[in-house]
């Protein structure tokens, strides 16, 4: 992937600032997982919701919302944030450039795409690329409760590296816990998907065989769907079909339907038409 050269001037310090940068983890070129820690006490959060992160650039404050990977008992070492690179120069081309320690302004928490408590429904999580992060701080939080609930994670993803979190949905499932792991690469024909020998095709076309091999029954079933507005509205509608009635159904759409930006979906390495040499 060839990115524009990001010659912006990332200004060190600012009496906004209020949070560092404490960790940085890739897990490809253009997937990671950073830390940012509030200066002073953290706030509180409920898993599923997500805060706004942001530098000053050129002089002007550069921010985007991101969900909360980690889990609120945990918030006193920071918030983890699981990031795709997108190649224009806009936030996270600025992010990628952050040196551990660099300082950082967050604001938050926000967003209503929570679970219900003691809700003992099977939980459905749906989600493709970087849409896992809320999931993995609702289980992980049930988690550190004790009170892990019964759930199906669907993740699709173009290539099986792009599996965030997949090592610890594996030892989730190796301990017994009530988590099944229903990964999907959507573009198995490729090299880099040699020796997959799990599902294909994209994550809202497994749906229909997820229900049925899961034995969902609706009434008992509420589904949370997170990433790719596109692929959010395919997977209601198939949720939908399998009979989950309209309130059993939670979205949280990462950028307005329409505004692919022609990055191929969210399931794929983030492309940018536009820009020459990019197709
Ligand atoms: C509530 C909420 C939570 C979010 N949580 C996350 C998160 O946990 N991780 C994350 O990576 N992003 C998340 N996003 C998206 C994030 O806010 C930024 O839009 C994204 O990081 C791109 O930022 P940008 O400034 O580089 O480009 P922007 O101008 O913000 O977006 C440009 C285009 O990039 C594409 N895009 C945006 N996000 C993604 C993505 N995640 N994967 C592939 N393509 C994308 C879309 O086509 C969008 O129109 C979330 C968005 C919302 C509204």
């Amino acid at each position: 992937m060839t990115i524009p050269e990001d010659t912006r001037v990332i200004q060190p310090e600012s009496e906004r600032y209020n949070a560092e940068l404490v960790s940085r983890r890739d897990e490809t070129d253009d997937l990671a997982y950073f830390v940012v820690r509030f200066r002073g006490e953290p706030v509180p959060f409920e898993p599923g919701q997500y805060m706004t992160i942001g530098v000053f650039a050129d002089d002007r404050l550069v921010q985007r919302p991101y969900s909360i990977a980690s889990s609120p008992r945990t918030a006193d070492e920071g918030y983890e944030f699981y990031v795709r690179l997108v190649p224009i120069l806009r936030f996270t081309t600025l992010l990628w450039r952050l040196p551990v320690g660099h300082e950082m302004r967050m604001t938050g928490p926000k967003g209503r795409f929570q679970l219900e408590p003691d809700d003992d429904r099977t939980h459905l999580f749906i989600s493709t690329g970087t849409g896992i992060a809320p999931f993995i701080s609702m289980i992980k939080t049930d988690l550190f409760d004790g009170k892990p609930r019964r759930t199906i994670v669907a993740h699709g993803v173009s290539y099986a590296r792009e599996l965030g979190y997949r090592r610890e949905f594996e030892q989730w499932e190796a301990d017994g816990l009530p988590i099944s792991y229903v990964p999907t690469v959507s573009r198995p024909a490729d090299p880099a998907n040699a020796g997959w020998t799990g599902r294909t095709g994209r994550v809202d076309a497994i749906l229909d065989d997820v229900c049925r091999d899961f034995h969902l029954v609706p009434e008992r079933t509420v589904a949370y769907i997170c990433g790719n507005p596109e692929m959010i509205l395919k997977a209601e509608a198939i949720v939908r079909a399998h009979g989950l009635p309209e309130p059993h159904v939670k979205k949280e759409l990462y950028w307005p339907k329409g505004k692919d930006a022609g990055l191929a979906g969210d399931t794929s390495s983030p492309r940018v038409p536009e820009m020459a040499g990019q197709g």
